[in-house]
């Protein structure tokens, strides 16, 4: 029996994860063989409304006993940024070493891209989680003077680099891509981009049936605008991987359609999916979130817990339901969240 722990969240968390916990309860009365259970925490902006805190002291104790985590959706208006991301979000993946970003940019029958690309997009961005631009490192000098100087370290090790670059490609050849792009900047940035080529040319002689490149960041921004089609595996370090999985989740039909997973590829603490968007506070209460990211989401999981035919039986129930165009106004339909979830469960 696989546990789930299950973090609805803030704002339109709650309404997606509703639909996705649907699914699963369907799937689950359906098939005998999908053996999982789950358990909803309340944790978010309403528990620090009310406790101080995003989630309790013990927090991270109770989720170790689980397999995997679902979450929904964090940010409210009424509690400071940082305070949502440093004291929910951030120590999950820290203390559960996800240091695996993954998100697919696959384009759906029947979702329009903005790109008007007769080719099909699929393509997945494997982004590095945990050190790398986004560290904490730095400082100021002459603060609030003319003569004020900030720095930002970033902090890449060999090791790092290693492992985001042996995911990439093992994820390449057990999902049938036949590239991995490196996104790169080792011109300008000539120390840690340096180690980040080195280490990925490396790995990749290991891997002599998978077609390795390595491009500017600059150059594969314009290139996954004018052929997106190309890419298969692109593998990025923590900033470059960020902007562009925005960048890929734009190019196959938006946020609403966006899942990600971050992912402790050693297995021994439990990862966690979640939609690429947030809590988006101008449609909360309205019924009509995109439920897709979501489900998306639980779907990425199943198949992490090697549920690999209840995830495909959910992926061609949400292609299914775009094909026959039962979309929320985001996509531009008229239907609400819930018909959306009753359709995709319809066909699931
Ligand atoms: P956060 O800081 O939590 O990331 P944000 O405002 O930057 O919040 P989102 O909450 O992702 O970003 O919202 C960005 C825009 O996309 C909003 O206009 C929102 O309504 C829209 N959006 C996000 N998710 C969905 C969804 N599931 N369905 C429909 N629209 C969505
Ligand atoms: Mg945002």
């Amino acid at each position: 029996m696989h546990k789930i722990a299950v973090i609805p969240g803030d704002g339109i968390g709650p309404e997606v994860v509703n639909e996705a916990l649907a699914t699963l309860e369907q799937l689950v009365e359906n098939d005998d063989s999908l053996s999982v259970e789950w358990e909803v925490f309340d944790w978010g902006s309403e528990y620090y409304l009310k406790h101080g805190r995003m989630m309790p002291e013990d927090s991270l104790d109770q989720l170790k006993a689980f397999d995997a985590i679902l979450f929904g959706a964090i940010g409210d208006a009424r509690v400071p940024d940082d305070v949502t991301i440093w004291e929910l979000i951030m120590p999950i993946r820290k203390e559960f070493q996800q240091y695996i970003n993954y998100r697919p940019a696959k384009q759906l029958d029947g979702i329009q891209s903005p790109l008007h690309s007769k080719k099909e997009i699929d393509f997945v961005i494997i982004r590095e989680n945990a050190e790398g631009e986004y560290s904490n490192m730095g400082g100021h000098l002459y603060k609030n003077t003319h003569q004020e100087v900030a720095v930002q370290n970033t902090v890449m090790t060999r090791e790092g680099c290693e492992k985001v670059g042996r995911y990439a490609f093992d994820f390449a050849r057990e999902n049938n891509y036949t590239s991995v792009t490196s996104a790169t900047k080792s011109n300008a940035i000539v120390h840690t981009m340096e180690l980040w080529d080195r280490s990925m040319t490396n790995v990749s002689h290991d891997y002599s049936e998978i077609a390795f490149d390595s491009v500017y960041i600059d150059a594969l921004a314009a290139s996954m605008v004018q052929q997106p089609e190309k890419f298969g595996v692109v593998v990025a370090s923590n900033l470059f991987g960020d902007i562009l999985s925005d960048l890929g989740s734009a190019v196959v039909g938006g946020l609403g359609v966006s899942p990600s997973a971050n992912i402790n590829p050693e297995g021994s603490y439990p990862s966690m999916f979640e939609p690429v968007h947030g809590s988006a506070p101008d449609i909360v209460g309205k019924g009509i979130a995109n439920p897709i990211a979501q489900i998306w989401s639980l779907a990425l999981l199943l198949d992490h817990l090697g549920y690999t035919k209840h995830s495909n039986i959910i992926l061609s129930a949400i292609e299914s339901t775009v094909r026959d165009q039962v979309v929320t106004p985001d996509l531009g339909g008229s239907y609400s969240t819930k018909e959306v979830g009753q359709a995709i469960r319809d066909r699931a």
